[in-house]
C-alpha cells in the first residue's frame, strides 16, 4: 500500500498571530513555514497596516499563491496611515490589550465556517499578544505562545513584578535614574550572574507607575503561564542555565532556534513557500554584489534594525567614527532612523568614504551576515540580528537602544564572550577605538573565534535528527500541537 495522501480537509490547522513589528513577524513567518513544512494548513495573520505594507514592499505576489498557506488581516486599532514606518510600540501593546480580541475571535469564527479550510486546531501567537488566550480556551484548542526574545531577555522579564515589589521600579523621578542606580547589582534572578540593573531591559527606567511598557511586559508575562507550551527562538547550548530555571515557573519551554537555519536546511529557498518573505521595507540587493568583489572578513555592517531611532548627533558622531577607521562599511539606514526626520548624512562624509562605502535603506540582513566578506557588525543588538550574527559567526560593537537589547548586549559581551559594547551617548574616538578593535584587534580576534564556536553550535542544535532544536520542534509538534501522546 503507498503512503496515504493527506487531503487539505483533514490537515491540522494552525493559526500564527505574530506582534505587528518586523523583528517579531519574520520569526513567527519561519514557525509557519516550518509547520507547513509538517504538514499543516497554515493561517497567517497579520495586522491590516502591516499585510499592505508587505504588499507595497515584496508586490502583489508576496504572500504566496500556496492554498494551504493563507494570509490575513486584522485591524490594528491605531490611526490610519500608508506612510512606511514603524509603528509606536507602547500604542500597538496597548492596542492589543484593548482592540484585537474580538476581531481575531471572528476571525476564527469565520474560519471554521468555511467548507474548503480544515477547521482551527491550535494557535501559535506572539508572547506578548495575549489576547490570542482567550480565544483558544474559548475554541478548546490548544496555544503555544512563541517569545521572540532571548532566553536571557525573558528571564528578566517574568522578574519585573519583584522589580516593582522590591522598589526598584518606578523610581521616584527622573534624578534617581543616576549612576549609582543603575549600577545596583541584580543578583536575585535565578541562573542569571552578574548583572546590574543597566542589564535589565529598558522598560524598568520609569517614574510612572502607569507606565505602557511596565504595565503590558508584568501582565503579558503571568498571562504565559495559561499557555500550553513556550517557544523561544534560541538553542539550548547557548541559554541552557536561564532555559532550566524558567522550565520551574512556566509551561513546557522549548528552544527551536535559530530558527532561520531550520528554514534554510529544510525549505528550497526557491520554492513558493521559500520566496515568501516578511520584510517591510523593500530589500536592496545590491549591497550584496557589492560585497563579493570585497575580501574576507574586510567589511563592517552597520544596522540597528527596525526601531531604534537616533538624534541627529550620533548618527553624525556614528558616521565620523567610522570614517575615520579607514575600514570599508556597508551601512543600512532606514529612512526613520533619526528622530523626528530623514536621515541626513554629512556630506563631507559621505565624500571622504565614497570609495570604501555601501549605504542602503533596508538589506536581506541574513544573507549579509552569511557573507564571507563581513568582518564585524555593529548593531543595537535587537534578538534576531544578534543571534543572526552569532550563528554566521560574526563579532559585534553592541550598542543597545531599548527592551531586552541591554541584556542581549550584557549576554553578547560577558557570557557568550563575542561582542564589545560602546557607551549610550557615543562619541567618535569611541566608535573608532572599537570598530578597530573589533576588525584588526587582539580581542576581536578572540571574538570572531569565539563567535565561530557558536555558529557550530547553533549548526549542531539545527541538524537533522537529532539536533537539540529539531527535537524539541518535533516534540512540540506532535505532543502540544497534535496532542499525541
Ligand atoms: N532586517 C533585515 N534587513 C535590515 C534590517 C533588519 O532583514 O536591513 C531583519 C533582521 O534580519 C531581523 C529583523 O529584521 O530578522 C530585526 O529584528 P531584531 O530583533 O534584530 O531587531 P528590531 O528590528 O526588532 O529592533
Amino acid at each position: 500500500m503507498g503512503p496515504r495522501v493527506v487531503c487539505d480537509a483533514e490537515k491540522p490547522h494552525v493559526v500564527c498571530v505574530p506582534f505587528p513589528a518586523q523583528g517579531h513577524i519574520n520569526p513567527m513567518l519561519k514557525v509557519a513555514k516550518l509547520l507547513h513544512h509538517r504538514g499543516f494548513h497554515v493561517t497567517f495573520v497579520n495586522t491590516v497596516y502591516n499585510h499592505n505594507r508587505l504588499l507595497r514592499s515584496r508586490g502583489p505576489n508576496a504572500l504566496g499563491r500556496v492554498p494551504s498557506f493563507r494570509f490575513e488581516a486584522i485591524p490594528d486599532g491605531l490611526p490610519e496611515t500608508d506612510v512606511d514606518a514603524t509603528q509606536d510600540i507602547p500604542a500597538l501593546c496597548e492596542s492589543t490589550m484593548k482592540n484585537f480580541l474580538a476581531p481575531f475571535k471572528e476571525l476564527i469564527r469565520r474560519i471554521n465556517t468555511r467548507e474548503d479550510v480544515p477547521p482551527v486546531s491550535s494557535i501559535v501567537s506572539d508572547g506578548a499578544m495575549g489576547f490570542t488566550l482567550d480565544v483558544a480556551e474559548e475554541f478548546g484548542v490548544p496555544l503555544v505562545l512563541f517569545w521572540t526574545t532571548s532566553g536571557c531577555g525573558f528571564m528578566a522579564y517574568l522578574h519585573f513584578y519583584l522589580f516593582i515589589e522590591k522598589g526598584l521600579c518606578p523610581v521616584k523621578d527622573e534624578s534617581c535614574l543616576t549612576k549609582e542606580h543603575l549600577d545596583t547589582v541584580i543578583d536575585w534572578i535565578p541562573s542569571m550572574k552578574n548583572l546590574k540593573l543597566k542589564d535589565i531591559p529598558s522598560f524598568i527606567r520609569t517614574t510612572n507607575p502607569n507606565d505602557i511598557m511596565l504595565n503590558f511586559i508584568v501582565r503579558e508575562t503571568c498571562r504565559t503561564k495559561r499557555a500550553s507550551a513556550v517557544i523561544l527562538n534560541t538553542f539550548d547550548d547557548l541559554e541552557h542555565d536561564v532555559i532550566k530555571s524558567m522550565q520551574s515557573i512556566l509551561p513546557p519551554v522549548y528552544p527551536i532556534g535559530p530558527l532561520h537555519l531550520l528554514v534554510n536546511r529544510e525549505i528550497e529557498e526557491d520554492s513558493e513557500i521559500g520566496r515568501m518573505g516578511s520584510n517591510l521595507w523593500k530589500e536592496e540587493t545590491q549591497c550584496l554584489n557589492w560585497l563579493d568583489t570585497k575580501s574576507r572578513n574586510s567589511v563592517v555592517y552597520v544596522n540597528f534594525g527596525s526601531i531604534t531611532k537616533m538624534t541627529v548627533t550620533q548618527l553624525e558622531e556614528f558616521a565620523w567614527g567610522l570614517a575615520a577607521t579607514g575600514k570599508e562599511f556597508l551601512w543600512v539606514m532606514r529612512p526613520d532612523l533619526v528622530a523626528g526626520e530623514e536621515a541626513v548624512i554629512p556630506a563631507e562624509f559621505l565624500v571622504e568614504t565614497e570609495d570604501r562605502r555601501m549605504l542602503a535603506s533596508w538589506c536581506p540582513q541574513e544573507k549579509v551576515l552569511s557573507h564571507p566578506a563581513i568582518g564585524g557588525y555593529l548593531t543595537h543588538c535587537g534578538w534576531n540580528s544578534t543571534l543572526e550574527s552569532l550563528s554566521c559567526g560574526v563579532p559585534m560593537v553592541c550598542w543597545p537602544f531599548f527592551a531586552e537589547q541591554q541584556t542581549n548586549c550584557k549576554f553578547s559581551c560577558d557570557e557568550w564572550e563575542v561582542g564589545i559594547e560602546i557607551g549610550g551617548d557615543v562619541k567618535r574616538e569611541e566608535v573608532e577605538a572599537v570598530v578597530r578593535e573589533l576588525m584588526d584587534g587582539e580581542k576581536g580576534k578572540k571574538m570572531r573565534e569565539k563567535a565561530e564556536e557558536w555558529r557550530r553550535l547553533a549548526e549542531k542544535a539545527t541538524e537533522h535528527p537529532c539536533g537539540s532544536s529539531v527535537v524539541n520542534l518535533e516534540t512540540i509538534v506532535s505532543k502540544v500541537l497534535l496532542g499525541k501522546n
